[in-house]
């Protein structure tokens, strides 16, 4: 990591370097995987040069505020879209509040000026929000992992220990501590999934979800806007009421999610009885 942020700051000290979804097991900087508990640590003598860090679906910032080490850091949130469905892309994003340019941008995210919060999804949601064994079908609590010593019950292998776990061990702070000067976020399940769930269907990808989704954003120009703009009368006006009671529900964060792990993703609780991707024991291309 040094000499990658030695190189890149040769070739231009425009170059941004941001740790991405910071705390995930495999590829990330705080993951259970990697072994660094701090930036500086990973980046010694060009910590300096750090200034944000990515949050990842499994985390969100109240998360990240229990560890005081990362008050300094402005949190980002990316999509991480790793495929190409839509409904990944802008899952989580950045609120930005300046004149749109490079250096600008650059500026922001130094300094965390003009930077004005994310937009989330619930951390439950990621794929490696708790700890547990894909195979296995075991997910567990910090907690639980601690007792059976981070060790798969089922089949002894190791368990893939989660971001919720990697928070606590680094977190100095209790839940719910907020310091000073740092911006909100909202926390929102995306469009079609919820769409998914209103309309009994397994997955985001069907073909009634998308033409329900197209017929909204005609509408309404953009998903952010159905989600944290439009006023519920106007929604209940252009869809059936039970939709647009999901998208107020899902604005209010009053939305239930089922935690993932292990390269799981999360399972939104629209509609009691629809949680049927965690059955499934082959992977879906829609779940990447
Ligand atoms: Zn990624
Ligand atoms: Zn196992």
């Amino acid at each position: 990591c040094v000499e990658l942020a030695e190189k890149l700051k040769e070739i231009s000290k425009d170059i941004e370097i941001i740790p991405a979804h910071a705390w995930t097991p495999w590829f990330s900087i705080f993951g259970s995987k990697s072994g660094f508990d701090s930036v500086e640590e990973c980046f010694q003598d060009k910590a300096n040069e750090i200034f944000a860090l990515e949050t990842g679906l499994s985390s969100d910032p109240a998360m990240n505020w229990r560890v005081s080490k990362l008050d300094r850091f402005t949190l980002l949130s990316n999509s991480d879209s790793h495929s190409y469905w839509p409904w990944r892309m802008g899952r989580e994003c950045n609120i930005l509040d300046i004149e749109l340019n490079y250096k600008n941008l650059i500026n922001a995210i130094r300094t965390g000026k003009g930077f004005e919060g994310t937009v989330e999804v619930d951390p439950n949601y990621g794929k490696y929000h708790l700890d547990g064994h894909r195979a296995c079908d075991v997910c567990f609590e910090p907690a639980e992992t601690k007792k059976h010593k981070n060790i798969c019950p089922k089949c002894g292998n190791n368990l893939t220990i989660g971001v919720l776990n990697r928070v606590e061990e680094l977190a100095d702070r209790p839940e719910g501590f907020k310091p000073k000067g740092k911006p909100d976020f909202y926390k929102l399940i995306p469009l079609a999934e919820i769409m998914a769930g209103y309309l009994g269907v397994s997955q985001p990808s069907s073909k009634k979800v998308f033409e329900l989704y197209d017929s909204l954003i005609g509408k309404f120009g953009n998903e952010l806007n159905i989600m944290l703009e439009v006023p519920a009368e106007k929604l209940e006006q252009a869809m059936d009421k039970k939709l647009a009671g999901l998208i107020i529900k899902n604005r209010e964060g009053r939305i239930e999610v089922t935690p993932g792990y292990d390269g799981v993703y999360g399972v939104a609780l629209i509609e009691p009885g629809v949680e049927n991707t965690r059955k499934k024991k082959q992977k879906s291309l829609a779940e990447f």
